[in-house]
C-alpha cells in the first residue's frame, strides 16, 4: 500500500485509525483558525479535513446531519428559531430548513473559509444557504451566545469540531449556562458528543456540565458515522423541560425526504446501551 494514496486519521489514545483511499488533494490552506484540507476520495466523494480530523464526506454526511437536527426538532414542541454554532459546511442548516415551522435559522461559524470551501466542494450541502429564513454569521459562537438576550432562540445545535482549539469553550459549563439563559422556556441544546466507546469520560463531563448549567433533562442519542473514530457517534440533547414528547406523528408524516432518519430510527437512537446506563447511573 502506498501511504501517499491514503488519507489516515489516527487516534493514538485509542490505538485506532481510519483511512480513505484518495484520488487527489483538491485544496489546502491555513485559515485564520485552522488547517483545512479537501480531498477527492475513491469511494466517499469529497472529504473535508480540519486540523487532521475528518469532518465531512459527500457519501456519509447524511447520518450526522440528519441525526444532529431531526431528533431534536421533532422533540421540541414547536421549534421556530434555531441557531447552529459551528456547522460551517452548511449540512445541518439544510436539514433544519426542511422543517416548515422554522422561521429563522442562524448559522454561526467562526471560520468563513469552511463555508466558502463547502460552497465549492460540497454544493449539495449549501443548497439552503439562500433560503430567506437562513442567516450566515462568521463570528465566535461562544461570544454570540454569551451576548444574546434571554428568550432569543428555541434550539441551539452545536455542530462543532472536537473540544480543542476554537471549539474548546463550546464544551464548558459556562457556555451551557449562556445557552440556558438565551433559550426560550422549552429550549433545547443538542451537541455532537463524540464516541461513547472511545470518549466516555468526555461524554460524562459534557453531561455533568450541562446539568450544572441548569438543564433538567439530558438524553444522549446514538448513530453510525463511519468517518469518525470508532464509526459510532453520539449527540446529547439538554432540555429545559421534560423530553418525553416525541412528535412521532409529525415525524411519520414528514413532508420532506431523508436518507437515514425516520420515526423508527428516532426511537431506536434514544435507546441507551447497558454500559452507558451504568456509567451515567440511568
Ligand atoms: N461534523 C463535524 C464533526 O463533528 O467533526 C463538525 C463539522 S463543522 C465543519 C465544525 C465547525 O465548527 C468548523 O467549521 C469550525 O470552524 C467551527 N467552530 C469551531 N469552534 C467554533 C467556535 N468557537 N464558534 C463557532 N464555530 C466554531
Amino acid at each position: 500500500m502506498n501511504p501517499s494514496e491514503w488519507f489516515t486519521e489516527q487516534v493514538p489514545a485509542a490505538g485506532t485509525a481510519f483511512s480513505l483511499k484518495i484520488k487527489q488533494k483538491l485544496h489546502e490552506e491555513q485559515s485564520e483558525f485552522q488547517f483545512l484540507e479537501i480531498y477527492e476520495t475513491e469511494t466517499f466523494g469529497n472529504l473535508m479535513v480540519i486540523d487532521g480530523c475528518t469532518m465531512v464526506s459527500t457519501r456519509d454526511n447524511f447520518f450526522y446531519h440528519e441525526m444532529m437536527t431531526h431528533p431534536v426538532l421533532y422533540t421540541h414542541p414547536n421549534p421556530k428559531r434555531v441557531w447552529i454554532i459551528g456547522g460551517g459546511d452548511c449540512g445541518a442548516l439544510k436539514e433544519v430548513l426542511k422543517h416548515d415551522s422554522i422561521e429563522q435559522a442562524i448559522q454561526i461559524d467562526i471560520d468563513e473559509r469552511v463555508t466558502r470551501l463547502s460552497e465549492i466542494y460540497f454544493p449539495e450541502l449549501c443548497e439552503a444557504n439562500n433560503d430567506p429564513r437562513a442567516e450566515l454569521k462568521f463570528i465566535d459562537g461562544i461570544k454570540w451566545v454569551k451576548d444574546a438576550a434571554p428568550n432569543s432562540v428555541d434550539i441551539i445545535i452545536v455542530d462543532s469540531t472536537d473540544p480543542i482549539g476554537p471549539a474548546e469553550g463550546l464544551f464548558s459549563a459556562q457556555f451551557y449556562r449562556d445557552c440556558f439563559n438565551c433559550l426560550s422556556e422549552d429550549g433545547m441544546v443538542v451537541q455532537q458528543s463524540e464516541s461513547a466507546l472511545l470518549h466516555l469520560k468526555l461524554l460524562g463531563e459534557m453531561r455533568d456540565a450541562m446539568s450544572s448549567a441548569g438543564f433538567s433533562h439530558l438524553q444522549t442519542l446514538f448513530f453510525p458515522q463511519c468517518l469518525y473514530p470508532s464509526g459510532w457517534w453520539s449527540a446529547t440533547i439538554a432540555s429545559k423541560s421534560a423530553l418525553a414528547n416525541f412528535r412521532e406523528q409529525d415525524a411519520n408524516n414528514k413532508p420532506f425526504e431523508t436518507v437515514f432518519y425516520n420515526a423508527d430510527i428516532h426511537k431506536a437512537a434514544f435507546a441507551q446501551p447497558e454500559f452507558v446506563k451504568k456509567a451515567f447511573g440511568l
